[in-house]
């Protein structure tokens, strides 16, 4: 056990941090902290020159410091975790707290510490920190290595206005933005591979993301719906998603498929979606909506298929993932932790009244005759109107009301 207290530094990136913005991104990452935080033994956190600073309750033991640093790195915005003490501004305190630091890092052979001085006030350089700072720890380790290069541990060491932290793990969180620092998008989420991947992505730049999942009910079972949930609730403990709209679709792929040719079938029950998300956009005061194709994936997702399907709506529909390859956006899900569920199979509207031969090359006059038949706004009127609504833990998500 040690007398020092239990630490986590969160470092991000800086570029593009100025003015007014900074302090918003800092109070924007530093609340969702605190809320996706809540479950573990945190008992505040505050901002340091250029950090955010969570303490630890006393007690806390490695194992769970190690999990509370693991939890921090996938929440957008994180761009390095440090895990470590806080101690007094004297260089043989600070060496002790390094010693502790080292011993609990595992096994090694090589090390270097890394001091910087955020203060100047502070009358040892980070050269000489480096120096002294090692020269304990090499008295220490007498079978250990100094490596300047790739050393397997490097020791930590920042000193700020009133205090120093030291730490000898320290890895690199997921990047992008907190979430609510770029507006709020409306992702269509089916309970396959990429739409999730897709989701994350927004929310890794900073958006706040509303799903909405067309289930194939009443034609099909509710299986899909449970799928999204668990993806969502995935997508949850990183507070990358604030609530999932579920529409059952099933009847209006029967009345399309029954109305316009087969080959067009899955064009239109396309822009049907795109509409009913946009609408729910509306609602949302959202300003894009996203989606999980890759060109060329399916016959629904070539050049000539996509512009039918985007002249549906107004709001533009982002693809993060329209230039990766299937084996890149599974081990995208993988990391995200949503691949597993995404491969179990459920029946969804993408499976229903499928034609054989679809369209792919559609064009945009022949599609909206056929479409012209359709009492589209009414059906979109109806659609919103019967989803069901569940919310999750996004803390930067307001307006909980539907509209
Ligand atoms: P995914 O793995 O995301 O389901 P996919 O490879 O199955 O994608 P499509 O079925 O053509 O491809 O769907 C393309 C995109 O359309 C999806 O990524 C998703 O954004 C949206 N989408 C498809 N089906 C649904 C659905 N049932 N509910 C909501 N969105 C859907
Ligand atoms: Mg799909």
């Amino acid at each position: 056990m040690t007398d020092f207290q239990r630490i986590i530094l969160v470092h991000y990136h800086e570029i593009g941090l100025k003015g007014h913005n900074r302090a918003s991104f800092e109070m924007r990452l530093l609340k969702n902290l605190e809320a996706l935080l809540a479950p573990f033994p945190v008992v505040t956190i505050h901002r340091i020159a250029g950090r955010l600073l969570v303490f630890l309750r006393e007690g806390t033991d490695w194992e769970t410091a190690k999990l509370v640093s693991d939890a921090i790195g996938g929440i957008p915005g994180v761009a390095r975790v440090s895990c470590g003490f806080k101690c007094a501004r004297e260089l043989d305190v600070m060496a002790e707290a390094a010693l502790v630091a080292l011993a609990e890092a595992g096994t090694f052979a090589t090390f270097k510490v890394a001091a910087r001085r955020n203060h100047t006030d502070f009358a040892t350089g980070s050269m000489d920190m480096n120096q002294i700072i090692g020269a304990a720890l090499c008295e220490a380790y007498p079978n250990k290595q100094v490596r300047m290069k790739n050393p397997d541990v490097t020791v930590g060491v920042e000193v700020v206005q009133n205090a120093s932290y030291v730490y000898a793990r320290s890895l690199p969180g997921i990047g992008g933005l907190p979430v609510g620092s770029s507006g709020k998008v409306v992702c269509l989420l089916s309970s396959g591979i990429d739409s999730p991947v897709a989701t994350w992505k927004l929310a890794r730049r900073g958006a706040v993301c509303v799903g909405v999942h067309f289930s194939g009910r009443p034609q099909t079972s509710d299986e899909s719906e449970y799928l999204v949930d668990d993806i969502a609730r995935v997508l949850e403990r990183t507070g990358c998603i604030a609530r999932v709209y579920t529409v059952p679709f099933g009847d209006y792929q029967r009345e399309i498929s029954l109305a316009v040719p087969p080959e067009l079938r899955v064009i239109m029950y396309r822009r049907l979606m795109f509409k009913v998300a946009e609408t729910i956009a509306h609602h949302e005061r959202a300003g894009a909506l996203v989606t999980g194709e890759s060109l060329g994936q399916v016959a629904s997702q070539t050049l000539d298929n996509i512009r039918c399907t985007d002249a549906a709506v107004e709001l533009p529909v982002f693809r993060p993932l329209i230039g990766t390859d299937k084996l890149e956006i599974i081990a995208e899900a993988e990391r995200l932790g949503s691949f597993e569920i995404s491969s179990q199979d459920a029946p969804d509207c993408c499976t229903l009244f499928m034609p054989r031969a679809p369209e792919t090359h559609a064009k945009l006059p022949v599609v909206l005759k056929a479409e012209s038949s359709l009492p589209i706004e009414r059906w979109v009127d109806e659609i919103v109107d019967a989803a069901e609504v569940r919310d999750y833990a996004c803390p930067a998500y307001r307006g909980k009301k539907r509209a």
